[in-house]
C-alpha cells in the first residue's frame, strides 16, 4: 500500500486532505515526496508561526528534551513556570492554565467563567454568549460555543448554557444579557474569526462590548487559538482593540508545531481555580513549552513590525486584482474572496507549489510569521495569476 491507500484504510475518514505528501521542510518552504517545492501559506492551520524546522525553537526543544520530557503537574517544572510569567508580563492578565489545544484552553474558560458566576453571584444556570460565524473546538461543550449550526446537529445533546449573537451587533448582546438577566457570565469572541471566514470584529464594536461586560461584571473572553501569538501584527489581536479581557485563550502558534493551549485569567479570575478543580495531564509539557518560550521571546517589537509590513505587502499585491473581490482579516491571517470557486483556486495555487487553505468559501492564507519578502512576493504573484484565470 502507498501512504494515500493506507492512510484511507487505517485512519478515520475525518479528513478531505489535498493529494500531497509532505516529507520534509524548511522554513515557509515544504517538500512532498517526490521533491517538489511548496510555498506555505498555510503553516498547519496557523500552528508552524516560525515555519517548519526552525532552527532556535529546534535548539530549545530538543534541549529540554535532554533534561527531562514530563513531571506531570505534581512537580515543578521549569520551563512551564517561565513561559507563564512571559505571558503575563505581556498581556497584563494575571495567571495561567496549561493545556495540549484551543478546545481545551476554551474549555478551561468556559469553567473559570461558570465558577466565577457561582462562586460571586450563586449563579447555578449560567450562560455564556458567543457570537455567530465563530468557531471555538470540537468537544461536545466548545461545539456547543460554536455559533454555526451546521456544527451542531449531527451531536445532541450538546451543553446547555450558551446564547448566540450577531456579530457587530452590539444591541443583539444587550437583547440577550435583557433576556438572560443576571444569568450571562461571559460574552467570548475571536476578535479575528478564523473557521468563519477570517472577518475581524469591528473596533467601535468590541469597545462597546468590553463596556457592556465591565459595567455588568459579565466575563469578556478572547479566543486567540488562531488569531494570537504575534498573527495579526501584535502579540494579541485585542491589543489592536484597546480593551483587556478578563480571559485571553491560546493554542495554535503558541507551541510552534507542538501541541500547547493556555488559558490566560485575568484579575477577576485569577483565583477562581483552587486544588483540584481543574487539571489536565500533559498540560503545560515542558519540551512544548520551552519551544513556546523561544517563540514569545522572538515576537518583539522589532520583529512584529515586519509581520505589519508582510500584511501590508500582501494587501498592495492583491488590492487590484480583478479575480479577487474582497481581502478580510488582520495583519498574516487573511481572508481572499475570490470570483473563481476558492476550491478552484486553491488546487491551481497547489499545482503551482503554493498552498494556501480555505475558510468557508474564502481562500486563506496563514503564512509562517517568518516568510521572506521574496517568497511572499513570488507566492503572491501566484495567486494573483491563478485568481485571475478563466476557467
Ligand atoms: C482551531 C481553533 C480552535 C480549536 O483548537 P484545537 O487545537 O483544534 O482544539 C478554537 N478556537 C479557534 C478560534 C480556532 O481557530
Amino acid at each position: 500500500m502507498n501512504i494515500f491507500e493506507k492512510d484511507h484504510t487505517y485512519i478515520a475518514d475525518t479528513y478531505a486532505r489535498f493529494p500531497i505528501n509532505i516529507v520534509k521542510g524548511s522554513g515557509a518552504l515544504l517538500y512532498d515526496e517526490n521533491g517538489k517545492e511548496y510555498i506555505d501559506l498555510g503553516t498547519g492551520i496557523g500552528v508552524n508561526i516560525f515555519g517548519m524546522c526552525d532552527k532556535d525553537w529546534m535548539e530549545a526543544v530538543t534541549h529540554q528534551m535532554q533534561l527531562f520530557q514530563h513531571t506531570s503537574n505534581l512537580y515543578y517544572a521549569a520551563p512551564c513556570a517561565t513561559l507563564a510569567q512571559t505571558l503575563c508580563e505581556r498581556t497584563q492578565l494575571k495567571k495561567v492554565f496549561f493545556s495540549n489545544s484551543g478546545a481545551e484552553a476554551n474549555e478551561c474558560a468556559i469553567k473559570a467563567a461558570r465558577k466565577y458566576a457561582k462562586d460571586t453571584k450563586e449563579i447555578d444556570d449560567p450562560i455564556i454568549i458567543t457570537l455567530y460565524g465563530s468557531f471555538h473546538g470540537r468537544t461536545i461543550t466548545t461545539l456547543a460555543a460554536t455559533g454555526q449550526d451546521s456544527f451542531h446537529t449531527m451531536f445532541c445533546p450538546l451543553t446547555p448554557g450558551f446564547a448566540y449573537a450577531n456579530p457587530n451587533d452590539i444591541e443583539d448582546v444587550k437583547r440577550l444579557v435583557n433576556k438572560y438577566d443576571r444569568r450571562v457570565a461571559a460574552v467570548m469572541i475571536e476578535c479575528v474569526q478564523g473557521e468563519g471566514g477570517v472577518n475581524a470584529l469591528e473596533k467601535d464594536y468590541v469597545q462597546a462590548l468590553a463596556e457592556l461586560c465591565h459595567a455588568q461584571d459579565i466575563l469578556l473572553i478572547t479566543d486567540e487559538v488562531q488569531c494570537g501569538n504575534g498573527r495579526t501584527g501584535t502579540l494579541y489581536a485585542y491589543m489592536q482593540y484597546n480593551v483587556l479581557p478578563d480571559i485571553v485563550t491560546t493554542a495554535k502558534g503558541l507551541g510552534g508545531g507542538l501541541p500547547l493551549g493556555a488559558t490566560l485569567l485575568g484579575k477577576k479570575v485569577e483565583h477562581v481555580f483552587t486544588h483540584g478543580t481543574h487539571g489536565s495531564t500533559f498540560g503545560g509539557n515542558p519540551i512544548c513549552c520551552a519551544g513556546a518560550q523561544s517563540i514569545l521571546d522572538r515576537l518583539d517589537e522589532t520583529f512584529l513590525s515586519e509581520v505589519r509590513k508582510r500584511a501590508q505587502q500582501i494587501r498592495t499585491r492583491l488590492a487590484p486584482c480583478p479575480g479577487i473581490r474582497s481581502i478580510s482579516g488582520m495583519g498574516l491571517m487573511v481572508g481572499l474572496e475570490t470570483v473563481r470557486d476558492a476550491g478552484e483556486v486553491i488546487a491551481d495555487c497547489i499545482q503551482r507549489g503554493v498552498l494556501p487553505i480555505k475558510a468557508k468559501n474564502k481562500v486563506r492564507l496563514l503564512p509562517p510569521l517568518n516568510i521572506t519578502e521574496k517568497q511572499l512576493s513570488h507566492a503572491l504573484d501566484v495567486l494573483y495569476d491563478v485568481c485571475c484565470m478563466e476557467k
